[in-house]
């Protein structure tokens, strides 16, 4: 059964009725399986409020966890 990555609700034909969306091919999973919504990074304090010229050392998993708004 395809599922949506997001809520785990049955889907037909890429749309999830409750997240009333189409959904990419990456987001559509099996049998209520979810997404990882993992964080690798945990930022410390001091980087919290430096711009985004500044954060360029930063690993690209977080970079992108907070660039991303998907939902
Ligand atoms: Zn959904």
């Amino acid at each position: 059964m395809k599922t949506c990555a997001f809520c785990a609700t049955e889907i037909h034909k890429n749309y999830c009725a409750f997240c009333e969306m189409d959904l990419k091919d990456r987001y559509i999973l099996n049998n209520g399986e979810r997404i990882k919504n993992t964080i690798d990074y945990i930022p410390d304090q001091s980087e919290m409020f430096k711009n985004t010229k500044e954060l360029k050392g930063v690993p690209p998993t977080f970079r992108k966890f907070c660039t991303l708004s998907t939902f």
